[in-house]
């Protein structure tokens, strides 16, 4: 790890070290920001274990402007004027995942939809234009550890788990960005913050305010699903599979439909969690058994995940009409 004074010369080399898959530390106009390839499973895995959170939420992936979103999101008339009005700046929209996209389903905690963001930070607009790739960015600050808004804080928390740590001076304390959610027919607000609920109802007419958050509550179209759900029953600690079951494999193992790691590498188990879940969330299976996964490191958001997948759900299958 170094800290780096930004420069061109810098920034083209923390540029470089995204597109090869490593973790940068940068600047951006609320705090800095622990930056990986958002395409790259392992990346994202990387900024998941770097900040030792014991669940894995989604992150905001970010980019030099709206066009570098064009396939990763589907772009509606809202958000192209909310883009225009408030871009580059503290304003996260959570669109839907388009088709075509490669950004990491690790990197959206397996949900449908993704969380974008143009900053304004010169620092970081510049990183974002340098690298080809599109960047997934929580805060870079252990869990639980107050955000960093200097380059030594982020050498404090973070020390040997990033590449490079972009200087751009203290952040101008701010607050976080304001969440916006356009999935929906009507938007709604997930989270306040740089950018005023009463600026986006001038700009959109009516923005609804996220109501109180029911973490296990039945899943219904317009209403925002907090967490990742198979739609199949999910078994957890499974050391082979049922009659009907796909076991999804944990280490060595024979008869598995998948495996997250054949090694038991839980950083690999992380990248390829919701993937693969989603992989065997079919027909073709009535239900998915899980290998048990080690109580450590990544194993604790793993794990988390996994009990939420698996907890019962009161409408079980089917959407509310
Ligand atoms: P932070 O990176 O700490 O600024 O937090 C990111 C915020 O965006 C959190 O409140 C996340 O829950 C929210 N977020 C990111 N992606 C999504 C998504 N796909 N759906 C809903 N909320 C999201
Ligand atoms: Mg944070």
């Amino acid at each position: 790890m170094s800290i780096v004074p930004a420069t061109a010369a810098t920034i083209a080399d923390a540029a470089a070290l995204l597109s090869a898959g490593k973790l940068v530390a940068f600047p951006t106009e609320t705090v800095y920001g622990l930056g990986g390839d958002a395409a790259d499973d392992n990346a994202v895995a990387a900024i998941f274990a770097a900040k030792g959170r014991p669940t894995f939420n989604p992150l905001i992936v970010h980019g030099p402007g709206l066009s570098s979103f064009e396939t990763s999101v589907v772009i509606d008339d809202r958000a192209r004027l909310l883009a225009s009005l408030f871009w580059p700046g503290p304003l996260t929209m959570v669109l839907p995942r388009h088709a075509k996209s490669t950004v990491s389903l690790l990197a959206s905690a397996g949900l449908d939809s993704i969380a974008v963001r143009v900053p304004s930070h010169p620092v970081a607009l510049a990183l974002l234009r340098a690298t080809s790739v599109l960047v997934a960015g929580p805060s870079a600050n252990p869990s639980g550890r107050i955000s960093p808004t200097t380059a030594q804080h982020v050498a404090d928390g973070l020390a040997d788990r990033v590449a490079m740590i972009l200087d751009g001076g203290p952040c101008a304390v701010g607050v976080e960005s304001t969440v916006i959610d356009l999935c929906g027919r009507r938007p709604t607000l997930l989270r306040p913050g740089g950018i005023t609920l009463e600026a986006l109802r001038d700009a959109l007419g009516s923005v609804d305010i996220a109501g109180p958050v029911q973490p296990d509550g039945p899943r219904s179209p317009g209403m925002l699903s907090s967490h990742y759900a198979p739609a199949l029953p999910v078994r957890l600690n499974a050391r082979d599979a049922k009659p009907g079951e796909a076991l999804l494999a944990f280490g060595p193992h024979d008869g598995a439909a998948l495996n997250l790691s054949p090694s038991a590498d839980l950083a690999e188990a992380a990248a390829n969690l919701f993937a693969m879940l989603r992989a065997l969330d079919d027909a073709r299976y009535q239900a998915i058994a899980v290998a048990p996964i080690p109580e450590s490191g990544l194993g604790l958001a793993i794990n988390d995940r996994l009990r939420r997948a698996a907890a019962p759900r009161p409408s079980g299958k089917t959407l509310l009409p």
